[in-house]
């Protein structure tokens, strides 16, 4: 656990993650009546240490923290908000798209089955990987409880943090609802994982994903280039000073790997054997793997919306 003043009374808490992405930002932002938390972290024994040091650096009681919000409903955003509120009674703001999500993908009944499994094994997935998927997705399912009760949040809405005003936007791609929060006095945005530095913020198909979510990002990106972002607080990684740079990278990058995706087709294959050819595959930890292959169908789905490739429906999709 580390902490930072990135911007006047706006401090990063970097959590610890059990990943090869290793860490989250996490930020504490400070105003007269109290604190908020924007996004939680994993819950792990280390995610919980981390928090209890950095508020107690801070002198933050667990009645000044006034409001928690979280950008999305990944675990390592996520995770942590049930505990906080349950140790704080503060509310927990989080977009309804993305409260959907969190309830449908880490509220699944154990009686039910796994919907990550349906969704891989549908993509060409060796039933051996499913099954370590499975298992990981429920570790994972462990490590958001307990759920927090959300009070909705929308695109628009303004809220006071650090003495700032920022503005609520929707930022899809990543994940349906994601919102990011933009102070235009100081040109300072809470980005959540919509960009970050050094890595390219995953783009996948998971399971009740709206179509198209690559679509969606790129349209996001063209929409939000032109912000006037002095600097951006990323989910992970480093703090982003170059916006417009940024924004051009990752829109560069994503034309390269639908260019990379269209010819792994290679006339037809299923998402499962083009993330082979694209991905260096078996340097993966199987948390990768299924990153890896989610990204691949939203590449290969992008193609298909666009009208390159064709989407064949059969027990196994196939792309052609
Ligand atoms: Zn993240």
């Amino acid at each position: 656990m580390s902490i930072n003043e990135v911007a006047r009374d706006v401090f990063l808490v970097r959590l610890p993650l059990p990943f090869a992405l290793n860490s989250v930002n996490c930020y504490l932002l400070r105003d007269a009546d109290g604190w908020t938390v924007f996004d939680a972290g994993l819950h792990t024994d280390a995610g919980e240490a981390a928090w209890r040091a950095a508020l107690a650096s801070l002198d933050v009681t667990p009645e000044a923290i006034r409001q928690i919000i979280v950008s999305h409903h990944h675990p390592d955003h996520y995770g942590m908000a049930g505990w906080l509120q349950a140790l704080s009674g503060a509310p927990v703001l989080m977009a309804p798209r993305e409260a959907e999500l969190a309830a449908g993908i880490w509220g699944k009944p154990p009686d039910l089955p796994e919907p990550m499994a349906r969704l891989f094994s549908r993509h060409g997935t060796p039933e051996d990987l499913v099954a370590t998927i499975t298992r990981d997705v429920a570790l994972l399912r462990r490590a958001t409880l307990p759920h927090p009760a959300p009070t909705p949040l929308s695109p628009g809405a303004a809220l006071t943090m650090a003495g700032r005003r920022f503005v609520a936007l929707h930022a899809p791609g990543h994940s349906d609802g994601q919102l990011i929060f933009f102070d235009e006095a100081d040109g300072l945005l809470l980005c959540g994982d919509h960009l970050l530095n050094t890595i390219t913020p995953h783009i996948g198909v998971w399971p009740g994903s709206e179509p198209n979510p690559l679509g969606r990002y790129l349209s996001s990106l063209a929409e939000l280039a032109g912000l006037p972002v002095r600097l951006a607080l990323p989910g992970h990684k480093s703090l982003i000073h170059t916006w417009r740079e940024r924004v051009e990278e990752l829109q560069r990058h994503h034309a390269d790997r639908l260019a990379a995706v269209h010819a792994a087709l290679d006339g037809g294959a299923t998402a499962y054997e083009v993330a082979r050819r694209v991905f260096l595959f078996d340097q993966y930890t199987t948390h990768e793997m299924r990153f890896a292959v989610a990204e691949t169908i939203a590449h290969l789905e992008y193609l298909v919306d666009a009208g390159i490739v064709r989407r064949v429906e059969g027990e196994v999709v196939r792309y052609e």
